[in-house]
């Protein structure tokens, strides 16, 4: 696999690229962000987000409108904000400097196996009314495409898997998030509320009181 590591900063890169070349990965090392996003077809992307040319999250919003590769950002700043700024702009995961190695070899292969059921398998899924095509990514509600977020449709795909199945928080926060994205955040719920205000009706997704949520076909 080949990554796109963006880095300006020498000590920081060249550790990585050591151990990342040293787990049998190949690795494209550039500086700025325009560097990045002239880079071909990344398979697998670390995004520093303090680059010297441009601020890491606006290539991120860049990279992810391009498609689906899996981000991984690098950040100097822990703070809530930067999290929910970078769920927005796509980013997959997010590590604080400083980290070590053998966590980072974690998250990407985490990331991985997320990411790769939405290229490889992924027939369509859903019900009648609703059709959920993991292959490209879109979803049709009665016939019409939804415009949905990444976030939202993986959400939503997610739990389409098993239909009527209740998934419980952690099932949804480790199968589409990692746990340790957001911890005791609402994000999940804001995520929840949004899907079911573009399903048009709240009784798609149930709320199972104490448990989690399913996804249902309303009678
Ligand atoms: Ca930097």
């Amino acid at each position: 696999m080949n990554i796109l590591l963006v880095e300006d900063d020498n000590s920081i890169a060249e550790p990585l690229i050591l151990g990342l070349e040293r787990d049998g990965f190949s690795v494209n090392r550039v500086r700025t962000g325009s560097e990045a996003l002239s880079a071909t077809d990344p398979e697998f992307v670390l995004l520093d987000l303090g680059l010297p040319d441009c601020d890491g999250a606006d290539v991120c919003r860049v990279l992810r409108s391009r498609g689906e590769v899996p981000i991984i950002v690098i950040t100097a700043r822990a703070d809530e904000i930067d999290r929910v700024v970078l769920l927005e702009l796509g980013a997959d995961d997010y590590m604080v400097k400083p980290f070590g190695f053998r966590e980072l070899r974690a998250r990407i292969r985490a990331v991985q196996r997320r990411s790769q059921p939405r290229s490889d398998a992924g027939g369509p899924v859903g019900t009648e009314r609703l059709e959920i095509d993991r292959r490209t990514r879109r979803v049709l509600l009665d016939g019409t495409e939804m415009q949905l977020t990444p976030k939202e449709f993986d959400l939503l795909a997610f739990m389409a898997t098993d239909l009527g199945a209740v998934y419980t928080r952690n099932d949804i926060l480790e199968g589409v998030w990692d746990t340790h994205w957001y911890g005791p955040t609402k994000t999940l719920d804001v995520h929840i509320a949004a899907l079911r205000k573009k399903l048009g009706d709240p009784r798609w997704i149930e709320t199972v009181r104490g448990v989690g949520f399913r996804l249902l076909q309303p009678e």
